[in-house]
């Protein structure tokens, strides 16, 4: 028999606590296996996500999750009336946002069961966000559960993580990325194999780069900064050059959906038909919603940004890897002649000093510093470190 969790990948460690508290959630009360709220953490592409989308379906499926009932499919296509996932794809989640889904967790469940709130993104609550949330996981209905995501349990607030049951997600191996973009996914082995290999674990990035050419193509670009840090103007044509493919990486998936997402919202208030629709809250309903795509392309392009620099963090353990001796684990095995030339031409101190700039680089734009201008020291400190 199929189940919801069949699909998480790499996590078998948390599916028998997941089943565990599915069956004791059928037993009508809080017994030791199930609580109302939970927080999946683990590095991104691990599946948090889909962790509690499945766990969701589980508690809300007549069959414990089975995956193809009505109740599982409508809460993978978010339809379900109690299950509710919310996502930012701006930069925070407000108040004013947590106070609206609160109004509507007041009521009961519609269908008797349980109601299932799936927070994405709960490293992204504002501060006064996570404070009107914390206030209704303290006081939870009866039959509501509360499933929060978040990287790593110190993005999510104290007061709120004591409340919480934790389940640690685990970075998916190698073989078990591979397998999953083979078998679901139809990828040919060889390019799932790079694909896997140079993605780390991230399952979402390695389908992406598999099916993509274009996004192969940016990487390899990336891939190649290292060697063009010959002087300080070159340091900052790699920095433009970083900011220009990420850029161009996140908008080549965002513009397409913009277009759709406003002429749908045109369509859906009359435009094309007489035009007068528009005039009636159109226009406004319009503007706001490329106000929340500028918002979620600038999430999209520092997300890309991110990625180009783990990327060459990638690159620069590589190079460790064979001052180590250990020339059989190297990541980026397409371009293993470069790392190896590389390697020969530099110290491992050195090395060490890139790698913890890149760090340090990350850890700045995840602060919000401005992209191009942290690209730029960053690129300058890897042609003089
Ligand atoms: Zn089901």
């Amino acid at each position: 028999m199929t189940s919801v969790f069949d699909d998480l990948v790499g996590q078998e460690h948390i599916i028998d606590i997941l089943k565990g508290a599915v069956v004791a959630s059928r037993s009508g009360e809080e017994s030791q296996g199930m609580t109302h709220a939970w927080v999946f953490t683990g590095p991104p592409g691990s599946g948090r996500s889909s962790a509690a989308l499945a766990f969701a379906q589980a508690l809300i499926c007549p069959n414990n999750g089975c995956g193809t009932c009505n109740d599982c499919n409508s809460a993978k296509t978010h339809s379900h009336p109690d299950v509710e996932i919310i996502r930012t794809e701006g930069l925070s989640i407000k108040v004013e946002e947590v106070r609206e889904i609160l109004t509507r967790v007041a009521w009961e469940p519609a269908m008797g069961g349980w109601r299932v709130l799936v927070i994405e993104d709960a490293d992204r609550l504002t501060e006064s966000a996570a404070n009107a949330l914390l206030k209704a996981i303290e006081e939870p209905g009866t039959r509501t559960v509360w499933l929060l995501c978040a990287p790593t349990l110190h993005d999510v607030l104290p007061t709120i993580r004591s409340r919480c049951r934790h389940l640690q997600l685990r970075t998916p191996s190698l073989e078990a990325v591979t397998k999953v973009l083979i078998k679901r996914d139809n990828i040919a082995p060889i390019m799932a194999d790079f694909a896997a290999r140079v993605s780390q674990g991230h399952i979402g990035r390695a389908k992406y780069l598999a099916k993509n050419e274009s996004a192969r193509i940016n990487r390899k670009k990336i891939m190649h900064l290292p060697f063009q840090l010959s002087s300080l103007a070159a340091a900052f044509q790699a920095a433009q050059t970083l900011i220009n493919l990420a850029t161009a990486e996140a908008n080549a998936s965002s513009d397409e959906r913009d277009e759709k997402e406003v002429q749908k919202l045109q369509e859906a208030y009359g435009k094309g038909a007489t035009g007068r629709g528009m005039a009636t809250g159109g226009a406004k309903a319009v503007k706001e919603l490329e106000r929340e795509q500028k918002s979620r392309s600038t999430r999209m392009v520092r997300d890309s940004i991110d990625g180009a620099l783990l990327d060459l963090a990638t690159f620069y353990r590589d190079v460790m890897m064979v001052h180590s001796g250990n020339t059989d684990s190297i990541i980026n095995s397409d371009i293993c002649e470069q790392i190896l030339s590389y390697a020969t031409n530099s110290h491992s101190h050195s090395i060490i000093n890139k790698i913890s700039a890149i760090e340090g680089a990350r850890e700045n734009l995840a602060h919000n510093s401005a992209p191009l201008a942290t690209c730029e020291a960053l690129m300058c400190q890897l042609a003089y470190s």
